[in-house]
């Protein structure tokens, strides 16, 4: 029996998921039995994280990666769906070599099936 908890809802219900079953008890309401159960057989996340963005040089940043001194700006990213805990690794190596160039509107897809996976990479905030 595993022991896991809930993370579908704020209110974190204490599962037990058995191993040969996959049947869930402690859960509070149907989600919980599906999120315990999909947990133990292919466990899945959103992965959210930031991409450096390009920026000219006459605005002081250089290219967005060392600038001079200067912070280089960041934009939100997050995958569109969840994606295999096992690829959030190569998700989150395929972030860091990414930089953006403005402008980027919110829900733009940044990687499509980023790492492999069904999901794709989207911006969550808007660039001018
Ligand atoms: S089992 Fe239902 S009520 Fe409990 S944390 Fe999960 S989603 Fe929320």
């Amino acid at each position: 029996m595993k022991e896991i908890i809930c993370i579908t809802c704020p209110k974190g219900c204490h599962l037990k998921v058995d191993e040969e079953t996959f049947a869930v008890t402690g859960n509070s309401c149907p989600r919980g039995a599906v999120y315990g159960a999909n947990e133990l057989r292919n466990p899945v996340r959103v992965v959210t994280s930031t991409v450096v963005v390009k920026t000219s040089p006459d605005k002081g940043r250089g290219t967005g990666e060392a600038g001079g001194g200067v912070a280089p700006r960041r934009l939100p990213v997050k995958t569109d769906r969840p994606i295999p805990k096992g690829k959030m690794f190569e998700v989150m190596d395929e972030i860091a070599r990414l930089r953006v160039q403005p402008p980027v509107k919110v829900g733009d897809i940044l990687i499509p099936n980023v790492a492999g996976t069904d999901g794709n990479l989207v911006a969550t905030k808007s660039l001018p």
